[in-house]
């Protein structure tokens, strides 16, 4: 929902008007969170989460990559830039707000210009379970799918809501 909302800001009605950018949405709001599929592949679900994947570093190397990608295919490829910049960045504003159990908390959100993690002083967000570093993965599949979870998307649904509503609505009136 805040990549949605994010989205509203170089997108406007258009957001709603194709699937491929509603679909890039989904893609570059989730795309930090692709750092967990190395770690699934060997085991270790956790093992390469929130490091240099949620950084303004990264956010910038999604967005011309997939602007590179997509001249082949569409001559709106400075949109695909800005969506993707935003949307990617709109992940780490929520990651920032979010809650952090695993060590080292927060993320690199800020490389390459620091290697500091960073996590906001308070928490926001009700926290997500996705298991810890070194735990096999079916425990870890199963704290992720667990109720605790729905509780969880649920609340930062009602949250996000209202900046989705005002982000809608001003894309309307522009
Ligand atoms: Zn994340």
């Amino acid at each position: 929902m805040l990549g949605l909302a994010a989205a509203h800001i170089p997108l406007r009605q258009k957001l709603y008007q194709s699937v491929f950018w509603l679909g890039f949405v989904v893609l570059a709001a989730n795309a930090p969170d692709l750092d967990f599929l190395p770690g699934w592949f060997i085991g270790d679900f956790n093992r390469f989460h929130h490091g240099i994947s949620h950084s303004i570093g990264m956010a910038l190397i999604f967005a011309v990559v997939c602007a590179w990608i997509s001249r082949f295919f569409t001559q709106q490829t400075k949109l695909v830039f800005w969506v993707g910049l935003l949307v990617f960045l709109s992940h780490l504003l929520g990651d920032y707000l979010g809650v952090d159990r695993v060590e080292p908390f927060g993320a690199q959100f800020l490389w390459p210009l620091s290697n500091e993690y960073y996590l906001a002083p308070f928490q926001f967000f009700h926290p997500v379970e996705h298991g810890d570093v070194g735990e096999a993965t079916n425990t870890v599949f199963d704290k992720i799918f667990s109720m605790d979870n729905v509780i969880a998307a649920a609340k930062e649904i009602l949250l996000v809501l209202p900046l989705w509503l005002i982000t809608f609505w001003l894309a309307r009136r522009g």
